[in-house]
Order: C-alpha cells, then structure tokens, then sequence
C-alpha cells in the first residue's frame, strides 16, 4: 500500500472495506464455512459481472433514449439514480462519450480511483504502475497493446480519476445493433469498453 501514502485524496473504501473483508476471510476458511477458492469465485463474479453489468445497463440505456444520453452526458450521478445505482459516496461520475475522433480512457494517476459503483473493482492492471503513468504519457500505445488500434485522426481523451470524480466512457454503438433490445446491447458492453480500452463489438453469428 506504499503508493497510497505522499496523499490523501484516498480515505475510501479500499483500506477499510479490504481490511474487514480480509478478516471475515480468515475467519470463514478457519471455521471451515468457506474455501479460499469459493472467495475467490465470489471477488471474480464482483470484477467480471455484477459491477460492470452495471454499466452496460447505463449504456444501453444511453444508446435506446437519447434524452436519458443527454442527461447522463449532463449528469452522471444522477442520471445513474434513475436506474437505481447509487452507492457513490460523495464523488461525481463524469461520463465521457466515445465518438467518431474521439476516443476516451481512464486511468488514476495516483493510485486506483474508479467509478465501481458501475464498473464493479478495478483490473489488477488497472491499479499498476505501468498501466497509471504510461497510458498519460502515450496512450495511444498503451491502447494498441489491449488491441485497441485508434487511426491517426482521432484523438485521445485521457481522464485522471480522483476521490472527487470518477469517470466512465460512454462507447460508441457497435453498427449492425440497429435490431437489438436494450438488455441484448447491455449484454454487448464489456468492462474494458467502458474503461476505454476496447470497443464494444458483435460477436460473430454462430
Ligand atoms: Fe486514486
């Protein structure tokens, strides 16, 4: 936890909640109430589906009604309230919309904000040294090592997360989801794209 120390913008969640999680941990595999493994399934179900499953509901909603885009773009916290997540504590979500020219990442310079009351925890990757300086310094690389190639027209937003605000890219609609409903698109949108790492795309028709 080195790196938290030099600032103090963090007296949130992360020391105090890992702290009590960790114990309650310890005290379940010692009672034989639980194994390591079945924690471990548990904290991966919270990284890879119920956070970010909330927002792919935000961003589907986004693509289906465009007055709820508007005040999402307008407002992020409260545009969230709407569909019932709130769990913020005090900061703002700021949502950046991906468009053609435009791409947006996040990233927090300083340690590991992020906007998990929609995205869930943050990627182990997230939270490293690497990940923090180099995506400020040349993200344009950084993005083409996730596989992300961006043309040398657009332009790269990088948004540096804080205690205060947190942010969430808004991905572009994927063409050729013209026919799909709200729950099929959220289905589409991955954690990764809502980081603005990855597009958000079609998986091909079996
Ligand atoms: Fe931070």
């Amino acid at each position: 936890m080195a790196e938290h120390h030099g600032h103090d913008h963090h007296p949130e969640p992360p020391s105090a909640v890992e702290a009590r999680a960790r114990a309650l941990e310890s005290l379940l595999i010692e009672k034989n109430l639980v194994t390591a493994d079945a924690i471990d399934r548990i904290v991966e179900a919270y990284e890879s589906d119920i956070g970010p499953l909330n927002g792919a509901r935000v961003v589907a909603r986004a693509w289906v009604d465009p007055e709820f885009k508007r005040r999402l773009l307008a407002d992020g916290t409260a545009a969230i309230r709407e569909l019932g997540i709130s769990g913020l504590r005090g900061e703002h979500l700021v949502v950046v919309e991906n468009r053609p020219g435009v791409h947006n990442v996040i990233v927090c310079t300083l340690c590991s904000c992020y906007p998990w009351a929609v995205l869930g925890l943050p990627p182990a990757w997230y939270k490293s040294a690497a990940y923090r300086s180099r995506m400020v310094i040349n993200p344009r690389e950084v993005l083409a090592e996730f596989g992300l190639h961006l043309d040398e027209g657009t332009r790269v937003e990088v948004w540096d997360s804080s205690a205060e605000t947190r942010y969430m890219v808004l991905p572009e609609r994927p063409p050729g989801t013209e026919h799909l409903s709200e729950e099929e698109l959220a289905a589409l949108v991955t954690r990764d794209a809502m980081v603005g790492v990855a597009r958000v795309e079609v998986p091909a028709r079996t």
